[in-house]
């Protein structure tokens, strides 16, 4: 076990080994992840309010450090950046072309507060750019050496459901480091779960005692009731096969009369990964650039092939996300898309929320069918 002394000492030790520390901080009226020094950067005494097209930080009784759900940022800014150059074009006086790709990223990144869900948004995006046909690279390389502490949730948030989703809240695997928050009047501590041998050696550097069995037993109690306080739950039984099969269900219709085709839903999902790019010259027409940027299966252009739009209307896009996520993904990567984070229906402004859409269609399964 740590006490907060310890905590500091932890973040310490890894920023001394020469890593970017990332964490938790509340910026812009939100808990956001960002570079943090030590415990003064955490989010220490707030905590936040979610439901869907609502979200509101607050104060509670005591000074947890981890003692939120997710706010609107997830670990992929970091892993795989909204905006990222891909290579350089400059013409030399001589007429010819000199192409360069800009040096890979030197971040070995310490993530601080990973959620059981967030592990395996990121599994999710190791799959989809680590593990097929084709390796990118630039994320292989800042995924490589990322040290992951992991913090096992001591709530729920209004539009969680991790445990339909079987993602969280305990984090078993995938960490370096797992931290259960326990405070019991004025004591704050950590009970620290070593998840690999880098773990093991940077604890060494911590000062810490050995948890005796009665913290170890509480530790499981804080995880097992936020297992029972999950706002929201997904019936995954048959569930791909169920939005398969109602490809022409009127609930299409019906959330699109709702939809902006705003793309929030994409932008803080953990997992979604579509990118476009784009190429920049200067006015001179002597450098160039191609740039690749996070894109929205929500936005007209996304699918535009020679001539238009393969997915015009609002109803058709948001079919797409949803049932690429819940779905057809299984068929492409072996797993739902979604791991139950809620970020979707938190940061949607209209307050649509994906679980409810599912069993809507669950309801009345076969409607729209000729
Ligand atoms: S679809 Fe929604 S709930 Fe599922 S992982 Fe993405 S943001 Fe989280
Ligand atoms: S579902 Fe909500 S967040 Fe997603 S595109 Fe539609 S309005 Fe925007």
């Amino acid at each position: 076990m740590i006490d907060a002394h310890g905590l500091q000492c932890l973040i310490d030790a890894l920023s001394q080994d020469g890593r970017r520390v990332v964490g938790p901080t509340v910026r812009d009226e939100a808990i956001v992840y960002d570079d943090i020094a030590g415990l003064g950067s955490l989010p220490r005494g707030w905590t936040d309010r979610q439901e869907a097209g609502r979200y509101a930080l607050e104060r509670r009784e005591d000074e947890a450090c981890f003692g939120y759900v997710v706010g609107p940022h997830s670990w992929k800014k970091f892993l795989f950046p909204p905006v990222e150059t891909l290579w350089k074009a400059r013409r030399e006086d001589d007429g010819t072309m000199a192409v360069s790709r800009p040096e890979r990223p030197a971040d070995r990144f310490a993530f601080i507060g990973v959620r059981a869900c967030e592990i395996e948004a990121i599994a999710i995006q190791d799959r989809v750019f680590e593990q097929g046909p084709y390796t990118d690279t630039a994320y292989a390389a800042r995924r490589s050496d990322a040290f992951i502490v992991a913090v096992n949730c001591g709530q729920a948030g209004g539009t969680c459901f991790c445990v339909s989703m079987e993602t969280g809240p305990r984090a078993t695997h995938g960490f370096d480091l797992a931290l259960t928050e326990m405070i019991e009047g004025a004591e704050h501590r950590f009970l620290v779960e070593i998840g690999s041998e880098e773990g093991r050696s940077v604890m060494a550097q911590v000062p810490h005692v050995r948890a005796d069995e009665a913290r170890i037993g509480a530790a499981s109690a804080i995880v097992e009731r936020t297992a029972a306080q999950m706002g929201r739950h997904l019936d995954t039984d048959g569930l791909k096969e169920l939005l398969q099969g109602n490809l022409e269900h009127p609930r299409w219709d019906d959330v699109a009369d709702r939809c902006l085709t705003c793309a929030n839903c994409t932008m803080v999902c953990p997992t979604c990964f579509c990118s476009t790019v784009e190429d920049h010259s200067d006015l001179a027409n002597r450098e160039a650039e191609r740039v690749r940027k996070w894109d929205s299966c929500f936005t007209m252009d996304f699918s535009y092939i020679h001539g238009g739009s393969v997915r015009a209307s609002t109803a058709s896009r948001y079919r797409q996300w949803m049932t690429h996520k819940l779905a057809n993904w299984i068929d492409q990567f072996g797993t739902s898309g979604c791991v139950g984070c809620g970020r979707c229906i938190t940061w949607c402004p209209v307050g649509i929320d994906l679980t409810q859409e599912a069993a809507a269609i669950r309801a009345t399964p076969g409607e729209g069918r000729s």
